[in-house]
């Protein structure tokens, strides 16, 4: 047989074809009508609806998207306007009617409510999130919005700044999001404005559904970025949009050269279609409209840069000499001007950091190696706790009216499950927050459905499809599980990554079954150490610097030493909840407890109990709220529109739970038609049953005649008490009959 382009021809059994719908089912707006519910038709309906650009499509409780890589006029004023108060059936498939049901839901039920946004780097999310964010601050804003923005209510809302007039919190809570994105987004080879970081974005809203504020939670922000870029990418564009400032280079004592600044500049300088001048002022307008005093922007920016000089501290040692020295008193003296320390001080700190050893204090060689690291890790500390203290000055501007809030809308961007070729740490806790989330779905999933039988009266004993994702979470989580037993490590002295492995595989291989040897690497496959069995896939993890990274340690020397700077400065502000051993030995000499009444100082908290504790508080938040998910898919890796990568997009619906969400669904009864459409459209298969005059009746009549004819199978259908529900491919069936009875 001849085939068209690009098409090759297969054998396939029959077990290994999935059937195809009826064409009333084309392009259909929601995928759980499917007669027949597989992957080949939910990839299908997808695709032909992308080619026409309906890139929204729900799959019962999904709402999925597939980025489009063009603008389209979907996200106008206009638009969102028609969606304000319609239901789910009324318009398009859209995100805005996501979000209405989300603001309806939480008015009627008042209750509080999540989108839960996820999907790979590229596919949408942020756009996304930004795009719902600005709707509920539409509809929060009352009915009229812009026009009526001198109405008493709003009034007392607004805000007064310098130059900029009035500034509604409206504008505020979208405004938040270019000042954050300046510091945590960095173009990547998938995506030129990627987040590096997962966010919260809590709406909140009066009881009578006015907008009253607003609050960030975030993430695991990708420290390494600071200092390190991969080919292709880029650091955080906050650096590259600061060398644009004449004024602030001079500022700062910043060469016009971004190349002379190594942190910075190891791949990509520029991102095609961004203008960093440009961005600049958006970014700084937008501390504007957040309310940051000058002072406080000037402090941000100064930190930026004087990580920048900081990166081009080099060090030299003698041959044969274990000791490092500084080379060149440039870099570390422009830095240390801008933190506000002393650079012979701070050097010396590097180079020779003092630890207590008993109750001695004695002085430490560092070589190249360990005093590079140190910059290294000081400088991404400093970034990160800079970015923790943008966050937390955001939401002081966001929760200033907080007061009249009765509920909230959380807005969850986070990036979703990741197999990359090489997994390490970073891959494990965002595989399983993945996890997490998932089971949080299939437990919403469960809980929705039971619901629904029990009301119907069904007898049915439903499986709760959240612990099928149970004993992965356990592994990781529980006590003697992979996170647990790398804290556990992180103790022991002289232990290595290798002794983690070894412990781990001793405990778990063979005895737990999402536990498995890493097969040895295949082909171009990264080393690995072990591998994880979570729902979207075998994960193969490579456990080197997992101790470091879990640990995290910093020069303490040089940070009680950027401590002595200014006290009203960031820098000082950002280290306050850093307990340094100096801090330590002050307090007990003033004969105080400070140390010890502050519990855990930060520098003997490892990464791990940071991100469990942010990851539980996520959870817990979660659980209050009634979840609305939505998927976003990117649909090839060339940022181009129209084009539809189908293994690519496959794999995506099996990491992201659509797959999983249509195969719960088909253990249950997916289809269901109240009595009286059912007696309406299948009357002409049992036209005298039909004809009792109660639809009730009427439908259990022609149900139990269908069935007694073998023309149905009992088990494929129940009846409630208000609807029939058929299996998944039973209508289909139905359809059938009626169509030959026609
Ligand atoms: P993610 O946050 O999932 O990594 P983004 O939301 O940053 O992805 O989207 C990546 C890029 O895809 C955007 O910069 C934009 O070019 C394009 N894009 C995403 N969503 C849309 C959309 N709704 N309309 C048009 N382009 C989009
Ligand atoms: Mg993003």
């Amino acid at each position: 047989m001849a085939m068209p382009d690009g098409l090759t021809q297969k054998k396939m059994t029959r077990q290994e074809v999935q059937e195809i719908n009826p064409a009333k089912f084309e392009k259909t707006e929601d995928m759980s009508n499917l007669t027949f519910l597989n992957e080949a038709s939910v990839l299908h309906n997808l695709r032909q609806r992308y080619y026409k650009m309906m890139i929204y499509t729900y799959s019962g409780l999904f709402c999925v998207f597939i980025n489009p890589y063009k603008m389209l006029p979907i996200y106008t004023d206009s638009v969102a306007q028609m969606y304000v108060n319609k239901r789910r059936a009324e318009m398009p498939p859209h995100l805005f009617a996501a979000a209405d049901e989300a603001f309806r839901n939480m008015m009627q039920d008042k209750e509080n409510q999540s989108m839960l946004i996820t999907g790979e780097s590229g596919a949408g999310k942020t756009e996304n999130t930004k795009k719902v964010i600005a709707y509920f601050a539409m509809i929060g804003a009352g009915p009229k919005r812009a026009a009526e923005a001198g109405a008493a209510d709003k009034q007392k809302k607004a805000v007064r700044f310098k130059d900029l007039g009035e500034v509604s919190l409206e504008n505020q809570v979208v405004q938040a999001n270019p000042a954050i994105e300046a510091f945590g987004n960095g173009a990547t080879v998938r995506n030129y404005n990627s987040s590096r970081f997962g966010k919260f974005i809590r709406i909140h809203f009066s009881r009578k559904g006015q907008l009253v504020g607003g609050d960030i939670e975030y993430y695991l922000l990708e420290k390494s970025r600071v200092i390190k870029q991969a080919p292709g990418e880029r650091s955080y564009h906050i650096f590259y949009q600061l060398m644009t400032q004449k004024k602030l280079r001079d500022r700062y004592q910043l060469e016009e050269d971004i190349r002379q600044y190594k942190f910075v500049s190891q791949a990509e300088i520029s991102v095609p279609g961004m203008d960093d001048k440009e961005e600049w002022h958006a970014t700084d307008n937008a501390f504007d409209v957040m309310g940051f005093s000058d002072r406080e922007k000037d402090d941000i920016y100064k930190l930026c840069a004087a990580i920048m000089h900081f990166g081009n501290s080099t060090f030299k040692q003698k041959p044969r000499d274990e000791q490092a020295e500084v080379d060149n008193m440039d870099g570390p003296t422009k830095a240390s001007r801008l933190f506000g320390v002393d650079p012979d001080l701070f050097t010396l700190a590097l180079t020779r950091p003092k630890i207590k050893v008993g109750a001695e204090w004695v002085q430490k060689g560092q070589n190249v190696q360990q005093v590079d690291w140190a910059v290294g890790a000081l400088s991404k500390a400093i970034y990160a706790r800079m970015f923790t203290w943008l966050i937390k000055r955001i939401n002081q501007t966001l929760r200033a009216n907080l007061e009249d809030s009765a509920f909230y809308i959380g807005v969850l961007d986070i990036a979703g499950f990741e197999i990359f070729d090489r997994n390490s740490f970073e891959q494990l806790w965002i595989n399983f927050v993945n996890e997490k989330l998932q089971q949080f779905f299939n437990h919403h999933m469960f809980v929705l459905e039971q619901e629904e039988y029990q009301r119907e009266g069904i007898e049915w004993t439903f499986i709760d499809f959240g612990l099928d994702l149970q004993t992965c979470i356990e592994l990781i989580e529980k006590p003697l599980g992979i996170v647990s037993m790398l804290d556990e490590e992180c103790i022991v002295p002289k232990a290595t990554d290798m002794t983690y492995v070894d412990k781990l595989v001793t405990q778990h291989l063979g005895k737990h079954p999402n536990f498995q040897k890493a097969k040895p690497p295949k082909g171009k496959q990264a080393e690995a150490h072990f591998a994880i069995v979570h729902y979207a896939g075998t994960v193969r993890y490579n456990a080197e610097q997992w101790l470091d990274k879990n640990k995290d340690p910093l020069n303490d020397s040089a940070v009680a030493c950027l401590k002595t700077c200014d006290k009203s400065s960031l820098l000082s502000i950002i280290w306050e909840d850093y307990i340094t051993d100096y801090d330590r030995e002050e307090a007990e000499k003033r004969g105080k407890q400070e140390g010890r009444k502050k519990g855990k100082s930060a520098s003997f908290m490892t990464v791990s109990t940071m991100y469990r504790e942010s990851l539980n508080n996520l959870m817990s938040m979660l659980h209050t709220t009634h979840p609305h998910f939505i998927r976003c898919i990117i649909p090839n890796e060339k940022k181009t529109s129209g084009l539809i990568d189908a293994p690519l997009v496959l794999n995506q619906l099996t990491c992201n739970g659509v797959l999983e969400g249509i195969r719960i669904c088909r253990k249950g009864f997916p289809n269901r038609l109240t009595f009286s459409e059912f007696r309406y459209r299948y009357a002409i298969l049992a036209a005298d049953e039909a004809s009792d005059k109660e639809p009730n009746n009427a439908s259990k009549k022609m149900l139990a005649r269908l069935s007694k004819e073998n023309q149905i199978n009992v088990d494929n259908y129940k009846v409630g008490k208000t609807k029939v529900f058929f299996r998944a491919g039973m209508l289909a069936k139905m359809e059938d009959m009626r169509d030959e009875a026609i």
